[in-house]
């Protein structure tokens, strides 16, 4: 019979309860344990069905009595069959989401530090076209999965061809869009290859030492930035949140490979058909996408202020931002709120008008190219990010500004 890949040595486990404290999975717990020298007492007892093998309690006990034994070797002599740095090409009606190109920026530097391939992954119908314009903006190589079931994005299909793809070609990385689609489809190949997913990633870098994925992203509420690492299993899977990196330049002059991937039929099926597809109505500019911004901050005092902000955005093709306090004030609704809990924006340029830059503000904006603040008070943490800063009255600026641009852009 297979040995268990963790136990517990009961001759060197006190029963102290470190290993129930320190396990994330809740796999542990103290139970009864043989007597010794006629005292009863107490062993850890590990759930097998509940333990990942994350090596936290090994970490945790200082009796030197858990043992994660084959499994952990096996697995790192498994991890060095994974390589290449992998990202999911979102695309729909052969259009790739900009998403896209930002993962393959990412995945750029991170294939270039570790010296390995960087492969785009196209799934679709009639995309084999588009495959260049992958390998312009960086890729290596592209997997194409090029079928008439894959035509619009599903659950099901697209999820059991990359699981497919994965467990063919095993890729050490694995990146994906934290968008609607990206959050739905990496979650269910993570659970299909049983590896680890780092969600709304903000930030990837490789361990020097161990060359492992750096998983960075905002943790308890915001409050602190977790970094998360898959140090036993692969491929080290995360999505990464829109507009936090940057797309990386085209590059026509790039040669790479466009590998078309067969897969079996079976692989194509789903339980769910898209009876109809009603694309959103947007009266306002999609924030995400916008290249400029102007947003308000709790100095507008209420929410019919909201209209200066409005009418500069208007006068200048920009879209709406907020602040979450004016959000929280319901002055506008929340699709407007730039913030670590609202919307990662990277436009070429933002105008914080009465915002007073606090850290979780900043989180959705600050890689925006210009940032011109407007705000009363010289101390306020916005100007510390600002390329420009105006410190002055927001209701008598902003309205200077909106008549400015009327004059100057004839309207
Ligand atoms: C877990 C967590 C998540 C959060 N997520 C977000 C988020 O996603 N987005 C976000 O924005 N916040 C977020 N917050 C809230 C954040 O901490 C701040 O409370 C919020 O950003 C403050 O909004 P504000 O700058 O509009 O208001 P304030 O901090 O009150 O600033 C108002 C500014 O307006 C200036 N002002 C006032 N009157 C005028 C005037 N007449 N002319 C010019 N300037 C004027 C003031 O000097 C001041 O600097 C989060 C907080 C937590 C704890």
């Amino acid at each position: 019979m297979a040995e268990d890949p963790i136990r517990v040595l009961n001759d060197k486990c006190v029963g102290c309860g470190l290993c129930v404290k320190a396990c994330p999975f809740a796999a542990i717990a103290l139970a009864d344990g043989p007597e010794r020298e006629g005292k009863k007492r107490k062993l850890a007892l590990i759930d097998l069905t509940r333990c990942t093998l994350c090596g936290a309690c090994v970490d945790s006990c200082k009796f030197d009595a858990i043992l994660i034994k084959e499994k952990a070797a096996e697995n790192a002599a498994n991890l060095a069959d994974y390589k290449d740095v992998w990202v999911f090409a979102e695309q729909a009606g052969g259009e790739f989401h900009s998403i896209a190109y930002e993962m393959l920026g990412a995945g750029r530097e991170l294939a270039d530090q570790l010296g390995s391939r960087l492969c785009a992954l196209l799934l679709g119908s009639h995309v084999g076209g588009k495959a260049t314009e992958l390998i312009a903006r960086g890729a290596d190589v592209v997997y194409l999965v090029d079928k008439p079931e894959l035509g619009y994005y599903q659950d099901e299909p697209y999820a059991a061809v990359i699981t497919e793809l994965v467990n063919r070609h095993k890729p050490n990385i694995l990146l994906c869009g934290a968008s609607t689609i990206g959050r739905s489809l990496v979650s269910r190949v993570a659970v299909a290859t049983h590896a680890g997913l780092t969600a709304d990633c903000t930030g990837l870098a490789i361990d020097p030492e161990t060359r492992n994925l750096l998983q960075t992203r905002p943790a308890f509420g915001g409050n602190i930035m977790a970094t998360i690492i898959t140090p036993y299993h692969r491929p080290q899977m995360a999505t990464v949140r829109h507009k936090v990196m940057k797309e990386p330049a085209v590059d026509t002059n790039r040669t790479g490979q466009t590998r078309v991937e067969d897969v079996a039929q079976a692989l194509l099926a789903s339980r769910t058909k898209r009876v109809n597809f009603v694309p959103e109505k947007e009266s306002t500019i999609n924030l995400a996408e916008a290249d400029i911004i102007v947003s308000g901050g709790r100095g507008l005092q209420k929410p019919e202020n909201f209209s200066i902000i409005r009418e500069l955005a208007e006068t200048i093709g920009a879209g709406v931002g907020a602040s979450r306090a004016a959000v929280d004030a319901d002055w506008i609704p929340y699709s407007h709120q730039v913030g670590q809990t609202g919307k990662t924006v990277c436009p070429k340029i933002y105008l914080a008008c009465g915002i007073s830059g606090q850290i979780q503000h900043l989180a959705g904006m600050s890689s925006s190219d210009i940032i011109v603040a407007i705000n009363r008070d010289p101390d306020a943490p916005i100007f510390k990010v600002a390329t420009y800063g105006i410190v002055g009255d927001l209701f008598t600026i902003v309205p200077m500004l909106t008549q400015e641009f009327k004059k100057v852009l004839g309207k």
